[in-house]
């Protein structure tokens, strides 16, 4: 089964869709990693180091049920044909994870895509529709901007279906889902990042998307990542908000590391 996490009444279940090598050497990756930042890594997360030391990464989104709200965060690398094809171990599995864990897309009221890279927006769509067909799909104004400047996939195949389908809500900046349930914006890795936090008696849980990618920047959070769009902003949205979650003893759920779940 997959993982879960109570926090007062919400609960957040993690939703594998994939698993592969990353495409490149991780030295390569994170070029100013030193050894000792690469040893406190494998250490931290032993099951992102494959025995030849690649990075093996997992593709993983998220569920968060609170009241009759149901929302997910991320939709991952997608069927055979989505964009993430290019480089990403298609197809994933999001929707036997999302039955394993008896959630019907048709209830998901409000899906929000951390950022538009190819995976974390597979499975927004199928045929030509919107995978989740009842929900509200939350992006930041800056990312829509970003991906139509760059005339990346993502125009293509989710903005401008999910526009047409009357879909789309383009905020900007911070958003209230639900009474200790919200959406911030976390950019550099893209310029309209965003992450969740979810806050209810004293807990804390931030669904991070990719403000980190690896536990090299969970243990030396300045290590920058070369697909990072603004290296700069990003460092410094990386460094205060790990640095705010330590402080609260935060839980991270996060993308791409081999647990779903990690409490700082
Ligand atoms: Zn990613």
């Amino acid at each position: 089964m997959p993982l879960q996490r109570q926090v007062g009444e919400a609960t957040i279940i993690a939703l594998p869709d994939g698993e592969g090598p990353f495409f490149e050497p991780r030295t390569k990756a994170f070029p100013t990693a030193t050894p000792d930042d690469w040893r406190r890594a494998d250490e931290t997360d032993p099951a992102s180091v494959t025995a030849g030391g690649d990075w093996l990464l997992r593709f993983r989104c998220f569920a968060i049920r609170l009241g009759d709200r149901t929302v997910v965060v991320d939709a991952g690398i997608g069927p055979a044909d989505s964009p993430a094809a290019a480089w990403a171990p298609v197809p994933g599995r999001l929707p036997a994870s999302l039955a394993e864990v008896g959630i019907d897309p048709a209830e998901v009221d409000t899906v929000v895509l951390t950022h538009l890279h190819t995976d974390h927006i597979g499975w927004a769509m199928r045929d030509g529709g919107a995978f989740f067909p009842n929900a509200r799909y939350l992006m930041q104004q800056a990312e829509i901007a970003a991906i139509k400047e760059h005339g990346a996939p993502a125009g293509p195949y989710a903005i401008e279906p999910l526009l047409a389908a009357g879909q789309l809500d383009a905020i900007d900046g911070e958003h209230r889902l639900a009474p200790g349930l919200r959406v911030i914006h976390t950019p550099g890795h893209t310029p309209g990042h965003q992450s969740v936090l979810l806050e209810d008696g004293g807990e804390t849980v931030l669904v991070t998307g990719d403000l980190l990618v690896h536990a090299v920047q969970l243990v030396t959070p300045e290590t920058a990542y070369t697909h990072e769009m603004d290296p700069e902003v990003a460092r410094t949205t990386r460094v205060a908000v790990l640095r705010d979650a330590r402080a609260k003893g935060a839980t991270l759920a996060v993308s791409h590391l081999g647990d779903p779940f990690v409490t700082l």
